[in-house]
């Protein structure tokens, strides 16, 4: 059979088992968006804080750009011609936020989780990942010379015994986990983690903190800011995409660690650098993250509710943010689901294998703090 025609069969069985993918039209209306004509909630949204939709901030940064005439490319790597001090301001103002020596920027999490574990390990690296980790770790890691292993989803007594029998056959061990996770919207105990770490003195502590990035701590800088522990991780990455509305990631850590991605990490040496004028956006709302306090408590509140909403159908849930699952099984059934979401103004999507562990087919409901309680609350009626 010829190449093309053993794809096309392949598609074909996708859409037999109900899982062929595609990309929907999409009118984007603020915190609703319209597909095939119907003008719905946007609960499948990264945009945390709501900030796609503030006129108000797109206006100041446009009338700031006027003046200073950032460039939208850059027309080369970083390490070529590439470097502006646009960039150079944002890793300053990171490394000032989170107190660290140190911050690079990447061209998104992608790119930083499947370029920075290549670069630092060695054959004498041990990656022992959570379960569920990003596929762009999983990638990073499929790139990596050493051997990895991945623990049961935060479940910290098999990663110490993990860590009891490895620390002496390897020379360095670096536990991988996200802060809170993309499908359960539950989240890792980054102080067990640490307490952890700090046991050996060959173990190293890498958390993402895409989905927690402006939305948790004090300042929004993550959950690791909530719990205190920034300086305890040894890479501590988040993404710009996501609750900045922007474009990009960064790690914040020691300038060791800046110093040899530059020389080392692929994904940042072989491609384009972000354009300046996204760099300038990305730095124009990082200066008002600290003080988006409004902004997370509306999230937190949001999330609390829909949580409640939906023990009270009666199903468990195993978030503690502002990702929030119904579980409900079958993978028809959460298709119907959606369908039926929609149908009321909801937009929500099915989440189902292999994203999700059999059995475990959901919806999957992301908040943003740009809704009011009562656009939230009919959603209960369709539960
Ligand atoms: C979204 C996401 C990424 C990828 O970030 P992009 O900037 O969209 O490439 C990485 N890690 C996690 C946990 C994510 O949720």
């Amino acid at each position: 059979m010829r190449l093309f025609e053993e794809l096309q069969l392949e598609l074909e069985g996708l859409k037999e088992r109900g899982n062929l993918r595609r990309l929907s039209q999409i009118h984007h209306t603020g915190k609703t968006i319209e597909v095939n004509g119907r003008e719905m909630l946007n609960l499948s949204s990264n945009d945390y804080l709501g900030l796609t939709c503030r006129e108000d901030l797109r206006e100041d940064f446009l009338e700031e750009l006027a003046k200073e005439k950032h460039l939208f490319t850059s027309s080369s790597s970083r390490l070529l011609t590439g470097n502006f001090t646009v960039y150079e301001r944002l890793e300053e103002r990171l490394s000032r936020l989170f107190g660290t020596e140190a911050a690079l920027v990447f061209n998104s999490g992608y790119h930083a989780n499947s370029g920075i574990l290549p670069a630092i390990c060695t054959a004498d690296t041990l990656v022992l990942a959570d379960k569920l980790v990003h596929a762009s770790i999983i990638d990073g890691i499929r790139l990596c010379n050493g051997k990895y292993v991945r623990y049961r989803h935060n479940d910290y007594m098999q990663l110490e015994r993990l860590l009891e029998k490895h620390h002496g056959e390897y020379k360095h061990i670096i536990v991988v986990t996200e802060s809170i996770f993309s499908m359960d919207g539950d989240e890792a105990d980054l102080k067990q983690l640490v307490a952890l770490k700090k046991r050996y003195d060959n173990v190293y502590l890498y958390v993402d903190e895409a989905h927690a990035f402006g939305v948790r701590g004090a300042k929004g800088l993550g959950v690791a800011e909530e719990y205190g522990c920034i300086e305890d991780i040894d890479f501590l990455v988040g993404t710009f995409g996501k609750a900045l509305a922007s474009m990009g990631a960064y790690i914040v850590c020691r300038q060791v660690v800046r110093d040899y991605l530059i020389n080392r990490m692929r994904t940042l040496i072989f491609s384009t650098a972000l354009p300046p004028v996204t760099m300038a956006w990305t730095d124009f709302l990082l200066q008002r993250l600290p003080s988006m306090t409004a902004e997370r408590e509306q999230l937190q509140l949001l999330g609390c509710q829909l949580r409640q909403m939906i023990v009270a159908t009666g199903v468990s849930c195993p978030s503690t943010s502002h990702i929030v699952p119904l579980i409900v099984g079958d993978s028809s059934e959460a298709i119907n689901k959606a369908v039926q979401l929609q149908r009321h103004g909801f937009y929500a999507l099915p989440v189902r294998p292999p994203t999700v562990p059999e059995g475990t087919s959901r919806i999957r409901f992301s908040l943003s703090a740009a809704f009011t309680s009562l656009e939230l609350e009919p959603l209960k009626l369709y539960l």
